[in-house]
């Protein structure tokens, strides 16, 4: 029994009807659809309705949803690999920075030294001239 969608009168007995799958879910899991299609005694307009939605469980469509989780998987998996990858040449990256800056700091500290070492002497130096003036 059904509904005519342009004048609203009632239609009892589809004229014929048929199931159709559906697409597979990830999970496996599938629907039949019972579709029926009806023609309205007043005013002869023809229209499909569903009829009925029935969960199916198929080997075929458990098959389907596992490879669909499998690409999903492999999808992920590429994705992490390339994630990986970008990481480590982030880490070469950040180690060649940080030993640049190692080998700076070495020569600043290096020149300081030197620096300190020649006003040292410059000190003696000076220290001398004043113990001959006294
Ligand atoms: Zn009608």
């Amino acid at each position: 029994m059904s509904e005519c969608p342009r004048c609203g009168s009632t239609v009892y007995n589809p004229n014929k009807t048929w199931s159709m799958m559906g697409r597979p879910s990830r999970a496996g899991v599938q629907f039949r659809l019972t579709l029926g299609l009806f023609s309205c005694e007043n005013c002869d307009k023809k229209f499909r309705k569903v009829l009925g939605k029935d969960r199916v469980v198929t080997l075929k469509g458990v098959a389907e949803g596992i490879k669909g989780i499998e690409r999903g998987l492999e999808q992920t998996l590429g994705d992490l690999r390339e994630t990986i990858e970008k990481l480590k040449d982030e880490r070469t990256e950040l180690l060649e920075q940080i030993e640049e800056l190692k080998r700076s700091g070495e020569k600043k500290a290096n020149d300081l030294e030197e620096e300190v070492a020649s006003l040292r002497e410059e000190v003696e130096n000076l220290k001398e001239i004043l113990e001959e003036l006294e």
